[in-house]
């Protein structure tokens, strides 16, 4: 089989909001022979909650093996440093359920203060951490440097604070600078081309934001596939220090797999 894989941005890719975008759906459906990962910055969702998401919006074939989520890329890095490390974690089930499969939870003197996305910033867990910070060996960590993203909150559609808005307080208030993994820095990618069995230059990263999706994997030589369904629009201006994706599309019906074959 020919040596082609992708990695697949959701938010802006794959559906808006809960709404579906029925081109990429189709896309997908035409990949199924390639290895491909669906590939979030959102640390606070578990692989079950967006396989359950995926498939209510008509992405059957879609598994647990096809999910890698900043908080897995996180928990998955912090297990190569430490094996066995112990962490104080702030953020969404999706980031405790990552972390608890291989470290341990400890609020004395943790390996690693790790935050991201969701619920559980309060006076309380912020006076926690920084004080973990500034007495320990802690270092501090974020799943992904994301200002904000779309998401659901009191039965809407709202803009949520992403878990570079959540580490700031942790960062101020330690004068600690984290460590981040998630999109675009290359450990996430790294661990995508891991999953999929790839060399870089064999493998699409679809996504819909030049500052993260293209940036990141262009810098880690991953060709890239900008599409248009999401926060980036055509006549945007491009953000500065970001490399021009390989392809730009305003529909993954306009990707035609032989050419994208022909260039690995
Ligand atoms: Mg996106």
């Amino acid at each position: 089989m020919d040596h082609l894989g992708f990695l697949i941005d959701m938010d802006g890719v794959i559906y808006r909001g809960d709404k579906a975008i029925p081109e990429a759906i189709a896309f997908v459906e035409k990949i199924q022979d390639y290895p491909y990962l669906f590939l979030t910055n959102n640390s606070a969702v578990t692989p079950q909650s967006i396989k359950e998401k995926l498939s209510g919006i008509g992405v059957s074939r879609c598994e647990i093996e096809h999910i890698l989520t900043s908080a897995m890329a996180t928990a998955d890095y912090l297990q190569g440093q430490k094996p066995g490390f112990t962490y104080y974690a702030v953020g969404g089930p999706g980031l405790h359920a990552a972390l608890n499969a291989y470290g341990r939870k400890d609020e004395n003197d943790p390996d690693f203060v790790v935050i991201g996305e969701g619920e559980g910033l309060d006076y309380d867990t912020l006076t926690i951490g920084i004080n973990i910070l500034l007495q320990g060996k802690a270092r501090l960590i974020g799943t992904n440097p994301d200002v904000n993203l779309n998401g659901t909150r009191w039965g809407k559609q709202v803009t949520l604070p992403g878990g570079g808005a959540l580490i700031a307080p942790f960062q101020v208030g330690s004068c600690k600078e984290p460590l981040f993994i998630g999109k675009p820095n290359p450990v996430m990618y790294r661990q995508g081309l891991k999953r999929l069995n790839r060399e870089a230059g064999e493998v699409f990263m679809i996504g819909d934001r030049p500052e993260t999706d293209i940036k990141g994997a262009a810098k880690m030589g991953i060709r890239t596939i900008l599409v248009t369904t999401g926060r980036y629009r055509r006549y945007d201006p491009y953000p500065e220090d970001t490399p021009l994706p390989d392809f730009m599309v305003d529909s993954l019906a306009e990707m035609d797999l032989s050419q994208l074959q022909s260039m690995v």
